[in-house]
């Protein structure tokens, strides 16, 4: 395997721009004989005739084919292999959901529809609406947020105006060292302090601590559980009470509810209210930069702060579902409402998707998806804690972090093996994340791999690791497979280059 470092890139790699394969008179289509009077478009656009050409790239059909589709190759997808980025859950998206999605009552249904004929649609949003509301053990919920951060915003906005519908606000909310950055943005936007709580030596919530810093200013904390450390926190029904107690609410990113669902259940554990990421546990598309989709399900007493519009069902009304005799509504006449997050309903195709993952699965499903996606991670850390340090001993959930400790001696950092394992084929690991693990490599197979593709990431892993005490520096240049190696990556981010210019070639 460690050959692979001499490998040339492959064509599909060297794949110029398309402006670069032109030339002139080339082109993918024949007109047929101009069979109408010839105009002279100048003298018809006026000043909006254009007199320098647009220097468009003239190519043959299969040139532009290939080039497009070489250049779709560049992207790693989940559809070519293992995507093991921690805490993403980069799961496999099942093509029913993708055919339910397309049907087309449900893909043309226009947001301005009336209501009565969008009973279908509403119905659907409804169903899933339940099952969330059966998985989480919560009370209600709104579909409106558009990603897991959007979620966390919204649930925060429900806290404060809980709190504020009580006379006060509370000024801070508690978020501990592991948390998902989101978290503590969330809490700023929403105008609240920032109050860091120090895990234990098992990656949890260290309770005495928490009680000495909870206080009647407290207005949440915000736990992800399990934690990015893959760690179930055991005592947060003590950490619920210990909250509840001075009047605070337990806020849970339910990010990683691809550990728990069917298992164990957010609303029997004492949170108030949580968000879930549908494009993660429950297999929308993501990666691509959206549309996400991140339900807020919370208790009863929450309720009336929901997003508006909210969806109600009406008994005996107009009949239209048959079976029911009732039919569903938007709300907006909500007087507590914190307002609306979201323009219409929130991202309706995301709801189509999850809940035909849902139904595909069944309860016993959905339970046997988290028990592998568990499995898959636990079967990755027992055959590789040997080679690669294991700050957190307490066992794993749906991800297992390591660290570079023992690969920094040889001067390799995880983002160095994170590259390299781009040359044997496999998406890199999330690279530098949780903070509280310095050099962390955090590895998330999600229950989509097989025990195959699990032998093939942990050969690769295994590998790398000899490649480091043998050959420090074949890691230290990777990938040597791609277009291009190392990449100034804040100079990319911060000042990307997005047009062509020919001069600067
Ligand atoms: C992904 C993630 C988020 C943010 O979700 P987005 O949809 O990316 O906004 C928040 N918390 C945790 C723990 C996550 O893994």
């Amino acid at each position: 395997m460690s050959s692979l470092g001499k490998v040339r890139p492959h064509q599909t790699q060297n794949e110029g721009l398309v402006f670069e394969k032109s030339a002139p008179g080339k082109r993918g289509y024949k007109l047929p004989p101009l069979d109408v009077p010839e105009v002279d478009a100048k003298a018809a656009l006026g000043s909006a005739y254009r007199e320098e050409k647009a220097g468009l790239p003239e190519l043959s059909e299969i040139e532009i084919i290939r080039h497009f589709t070489r250049l779709s190759t560049w992207n790693y997808a989940i559809d070519l292999g293992m995507y093991p980025l921690g805490s993403c859950t980069m799961k496999y998206n099942p093509r029913v959901n993708e055919f339910v999605a397309r049907i087309e009552g449900l893909a043309d249904a226009h947001p301005y529809r009336p209501e009565s004929l969008a009973q279908g649609v509403l119905e659907v949003i409804d169903l899933l609406q339940r099952c969330l509301i059966e998985i989480t053990g919560m009370d209600t919920i709104t579909l409106q947020p558009a990603a897991g951060a959007h979620g966390e915003f919204t649930g925060i906005l429900l806290v404060r105006a809980w709190h504020e519908s009580r006379g006060n606000a509370r000024r801070k909310i508690l978020i501990p060292d592991s948390a998902h950055g989101t978290n503590p943005a969330t809490a700023a936007i929403c105008g609240y302090q920032v109050e860091n709580l120090k895990s234990n030596a098992q990656g949890g919530i260290d309770l005495e601590a928490l009680e000495r810093q909870v206080d009647e200013d407290t207005a949440a904390l915000m736990l992800t559980n399990p934690s990015t450390l893959g760690v179930f926190e055991n005592e947060i029904h003590k950490i619920a009470d210990i909250l509840h107690a001075k009047g605070a609410l337990l806020y849970m990113d339910g990010a990683n509810m691809n550990a728990l669902v069917g298992k164990v259940r957010p609303g029997d554990f004492g949170v108030d209210v949580m968000h879930l990421n549908l494009h993660k546990t429950f297999s929308t598309p993501h990666g691509g930069g959206g549309p996400g989709s991140g339900p807020v399900a919370c208790k009863k007493f929450l309720e009336p702060f929901l997003p508006t519009p909210v969806l109600t069902r009406e008994q005996g009304s107009g009949n239209r579902d048959q079976k029911t005799n009732s039919e569903l509504h938007w709300e907006y006449d909500r007087p507590q409402s914190v307002g609306r997050v979201r323009a219409f309903y929130g991202n309706t195709g995301m709801f189509i998707r999850a809940l035909a993952y849902i139904l595909a699965n069944g309860p016993d499903g959905l339970r046997q998806t988290t028990e592998d996606a568990v499995l898959n991670a636990n079967y990755i850390r027992k055959n590789l804690e040997d080679l690669y340090e294991l700050p957190y001993k307490t066992p794993s959930m749906h991800e297992v972090v390591f660290s570079d400790k023992r690969q920094a001696v040889k001067g390799v950092k995880t983002g160095d093996i994170a590259k390299r394992l781009i040359d044997y084929g496999f998406h890199p690991y999330t690279v530098s994340f949780p903070l509280i693990v310095h050099g962390a490599l955090m590895i998330e197979p999600t229950e989509s791999e097989s025990l195959e593709e699990l032998d093939l990431f942990i050969d690769a892993m295994r590998s790398i690791a000899k490649e480091v005490e043998e050959t420090p520096d074949l890691v230290k240049s990777a990938p040597h497979s791609t277009r291009v190696s190392r990449l100034d990556e804040v100079q990319a981010a911060r000042k990307p280059i997005l047009r062509w210019r020919p001069e600067a070639k």
